[in-house]
């Protein structure tokens, strides 16, 4: 088999409602698909995460040297890209390009043997996936103690055992939203908060103290990626668990985070810290430095079906143990005119459970027309 063709969709829609974590406003959706055709009719998808026309361009420069390659040779063509631009790219676009190259391999190696991907890699652990409601944005008007509140309980009303809240907005209203999401879902949902690094240490640690009350499930990205030593710092002054690395690359990127005990829970994204046979090693390390796994997720149902293949054959936090804490999905509950729409069939929870599709490759089939409608080229 040979790759014949490698495809770029840059898609986008606006939102009815704008709304904004810590660091921006969001008022478009974009996303970035990338289409692998072979000489026998296999087709595979990927996604990257990342700014769309940055990683397309990625995706079309590291285009020729796939043709006429055998895109079941997986591993090797990650090695050869990565190698080819090591010197540039380590880190952010070019491997959230890579990504989506090499999940959409992925999808033609599932489709090849007639297997989802989870089987090629290494086999399921679990068939469904708990979630959590990632939202609890801010919006334009309103009070966001009422609004959040609200949003809040009705995801537990949906069956959502977690959900996650938006912070970063200055300690002492954060202090306020998180006590009244907490107070609207009752003690037994859990609650992580999100800063989107837009702290520093030392505002990350007041508002960890001010919220430790509240049992808080993680403190997400409390400052930037960059700010090891303030992670440190935060994870040693604080009792809520340290959560982070979105923002970070490859099993290199990631040793270096592990070594540091910087965090206790990494969240690599499938569709740009190096695809599903970078992640797969990045979990691997996360199993042996004793780090808790949940990826990142952040896009559209190919990205969603991605990340359900990965979370698919993670092994539990601690084992073996009777009753093991798994990993959980990041389902994105806030307006995404293209996420869903994209697929033939939509990927959707029953009270807070998704199911892992089972189809060849990443189990989804991709709807032509809504290719169409959101393509901004
Ligand atoms: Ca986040």
């Amino acid at each position: 088999m040979k790759i014949t063709a490698v495809r770029t969709h840059i898609l986008q829609a606006s939102l009815s409602h704008p709304f904004a974590c810590a660091r921006a406003w969001c008022d478009m959706r974009t996303a970035m698909l990338v289409e692998i055709e072979t000489d026998q009719g296999l087709v595979g998808w990927g996604e990257c995460c990342g700014p769309a026309r940055i990683t397309a361009a990625v995706v079309e420069t590291i285009t020729p040297w796939l043709i006429g390659e055998d895109p079941l040779r997986i591993e090797c063509l990650w090695q050869m890209v990565y190698g080819r631009l090591r010197d540039h790219g380590q880190k952010g676009v070019v491997i959230q390009g890579l990504s989506g190259i090499d999940v959409a391999l992925w999808d033609i190696m599932g489709k090849r043997f007639g297997v989802p991907v989870y089987q090629l890699l290494g086999g399921a652990q679990r068939t469904q996936v708990g979630s959590y409601a990632t939202g609890l944005y801010r919006r334009e008007a309103g009070d966001p103690i009422r609004y959040l509140a609200e949003e809040a309980s009705n995801y537990v009303a949906e069956g959502f055992p977690a959900v996650k809240l938006r912070v970063g907005f200055g300690e002492y209203e954060d202090a306020a939203v998180t006590r009244a999401v907490r107070e609207a879902i009752g003690p037994r949902i859990t609650l992580m908060v999100d800063a989107n690094h837009a702290y520093d240490s030392v505002a990350a640690i007041r508002l960890g103290r001010m919220i430790e009350q509240y049992d808080i499930g993680w403190f997400e990205e409390p400052v930037s990626p960059e700010d090891i030593n303030g992670y440190r710092a935060v994870k040693s002054a604080i009792a809520i668990p340290i959560a982070g690395g979105e923002c970070e690359f490859t099993r290199f990127g990631f040793r270096n985070l592990f070594n540091s005990h910087a965090l206790d829970i990494v969240q690599p994204d499938t569709c740009a810290a190096g695809g599903l046979t970078e992640c797969k090693k990045i979990a691997d390390m996360a199993d042996a430095f004793g780090k808790r796994y949940n990826p990142h997720v952040w896009g559209t149902g190919v990205a969603i079906a991605a990340s359900l293949q990965l979370l698919a054959v993670l092994p539990p936090h601690a084992h073996p143990s009777l009753r093991p804490t798994a990993p959980i999905l990041e389902f994105d509950r806030t307006e995404h005119p293209i996420r869903q729409a994209i697929l033939v069939e939509p990927i959707e929870h029953v009270r807070g459970v998704v199911r892992v599709p089972d189809g060849p490759g990443l189990g989804i089939e991709v709807d032509r027309k809504a290719l169409t409608r959101f393509a901004v080229r």
